[in-house]
């Protein structure tokens, strides 16, 4: 038995399903998680010695590959001076106004510790700020485990079959509004019928989250503009969550692909401001942020938000993001999706591949994907015999059909040539 087994046996006696979030545990594709032990630019190493070219990157953050030395760096020094404050400290101002310098529509953020932290503090504040009830959410758009939000929530959702989640009461659940994604008409429809009551859309900039939707454009106007447009004229807001893609899709997340002539209310963030450290961070226009406490009657707070550490390896993430950065990204990413294509082609698997910037996934079926209901149909144990080849081949791709591939800057040419060569037979295994 491997010692990741063993652990993983030990796992499943004290902690639900041997895992402190669900895709982990290997659920759909079978077999053992490796226990890692470190991580070093585009490579992990599992408790068994296993070295493996990682395409996880912990779900987004690890953009700058793991280990970055500056980032170490500034991690260790901020935990010469203190782990924790719970008070002001120099370091979450610079974070702020640098995220405020670099993302328009942002004139003021605060930060907490997670995504769902962020996404759950802002449509509180949506809700403040129009005196109004209902939330609309997209199907297969992730925003984090708040209770109002797992409705058709994607990838974890979506891995184990669950339309949403046990415990969410009817009363939390009836505020929240579930659209098909890219569906213009049903948008329409609603706003027509119940516009007065939403406070505001919560989307996912671009979806990755039941793999990668890219937002449509109708007549030379993107979804998310459409959003913000049809939000507006009824007095509501739009929350677009950038979680994933902030700092990641571009230089300036999806708004930086998308955002021409158009604002979100409010923005979410987390995995790549946290440079790996567990942070989130939420803000917009000023006249919006105004309404948190201490300023306003918006309630929101937290023990560790702002926390010197995670501040300092986001701060250090976000100062090293130059071109050279998110063009080592965007090579890459174009590489492994023309080296999946020509291999799952030649084995005559069908497939789909999406990207959003220099995101992308690949979908284990043929045929356009614009929508939650279209990612579900595919061919999940086809998925899970290619994941598994990879990985006997030393590359830990995301061990689900529903999410994203995450390449860093790490992932240069020698790198992407192992993962090319991995291609082919994983292809002819899930043919
Ligand atoms: N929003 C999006 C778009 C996400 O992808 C995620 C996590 O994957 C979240 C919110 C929740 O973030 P966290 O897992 O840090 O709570």
């Amino acid at each position: 038995m491997t010692h990741s087994a063993e652990v993983f046996e030990r796992a499943q006696k004290v902690i639900p399903g041997g895992v402190n979030s669900p895709v982990r545990a290997f659920g759909s594709v079978g077999g053992t998680p490796p226990y890692l032990v470190a991580g070093k630019g585009a490579h992990v190493t599992d408790a068994d010695g296993n070295e493996y070219v990682d395409l996880v990157g912990s779900w987004g953050p690890m953009i700058l590959g793991h280990a970055h030395p500056d980032v170490i760096d500034a991690v260790k020094s901020a935990a010469d001076h203190s782990l924790s404050f719970g008070a002001s400290h120099e370091g979450e101002v610079e974070l702020a106004e640098l995220v405020t310098s670099m993302i328009a529509p942002l004139e003021q953020m605060r930060m907490v510790n997670s995504g769902t932290e962020a996404t759950m503090s802002a449509i509180r504040l949506a809700r403040g700020f129009t005196g109004r009830d209902v939330i609309v959410k997209f199907a297969g758009c992730y925003h984090g485990h708040v209770d109002s939000l797992l409705a058709e929530a994607g990838s974890g959702l979506a891995t184990f079959a669950l339309p949403g989640s046990a415990g969410v009461t009817e009363g939390t659940a009836k505020d929240t509004v579930v659209l098909p994604y890219n569906d213009r008409e049903a948008v329409r429809e609603l706003f027509a019928a119940r516009g007065s009551e939403i406070a505001a859309i919560i989307t996912e900039a671009a979806p990755c989250n039941t793999g990668v939707l890219t937002p449509g454009t109708e007549d030379g106007i993107g979804f998310n503009r459409f959003l913000a447009e049809t939000a507006h004229a009824a007095g509501a807001l739009l929350i677009s969550d950038e979680v994933l893609t902030g700092f990641r899709a571009s230089a300036t997340g999806y708004y930086g692909v998308d955002g021409e002539g158009w604002a979100p209310d409010l923005m979410t963030f987390g995995k790549v401001i946290g440079g790996g450290m567990p942070v989130g961070a939420f803000g917009g226009r000023k006249e919006i942020m105004d309404l948190l406490a201490p300023n306003g009657p918006v309630y929101q707070a937290g023990t560790l938000s702002g926390n010197p550490l995670a501040t300092a390896a986001g701060l250090t993430t976000l100062r090293a993001l130059d071109a050279d950065v998110h063009a080592a990204v965007a090579r890459a990413s174009e590489a492994i999706q023309a080296g999946v294509r020509e291999a799952l082609t030649a084995a005559g698997v069908p497939h789909a591949i999406n990207n959003a910037g220099t995101l992308f996934s690949v979908f284990f079926r043929d045929g356009e994907v614009t929508n939650h209901e279209q990612a579900k149909q595919q061919n999940v144990e086809a998925f899970g015999r290619f994941f598994h080849s990879m990985l006997d081949s030393g590359i830990y791709l995301p061990p689900s059909a529903y999410e994203a591939w995450f390449v860093s800057a790490q992932h240069d040419d020698a790198i992407v040539n192992r993962i090319l060569e991995a291609l082919p037979a994983a292809a002819k295994a899930a043919a």
